[in-house]
């Protein structure tokens, strides 16, 4: 049973949460966590989402819940 969360003011699944930060839908994703971590644009909460964007690749993506702000642990 995901775990939904609401990010600027719309309920979203983690497959969801995960396509906002890829732009694109991926393949599969982990359970939405807090991030340890504060919107460096508003300050507002950070939501993290482990997911696959293909076969070979898995990606942390963090999202504001406020503000259009996103991020990944991408290099
Ligand atoms: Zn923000």
């Amino acid at each position: 049973m995901p775990e939904n969360r609401v990010v600027q003011g719309r309920m979203v699944t983690p497959g969801k949460l995960a396509e906002m930060i890829e732009g694109e839908p991926v393949m599969d994703t982990e359970a939405i966590e807090d991030a340890d971590r504060d919107c460096p644009d508003c300050g507002g909460d950070v939501i993290a989402v482990g997911y696959m964007p293909s076969v070979t690749e898995f990606v942390t993506g963090y999202k504001c819940q406020e503000c259009d702000w996103k991020d990944d642990d991408r290099e």
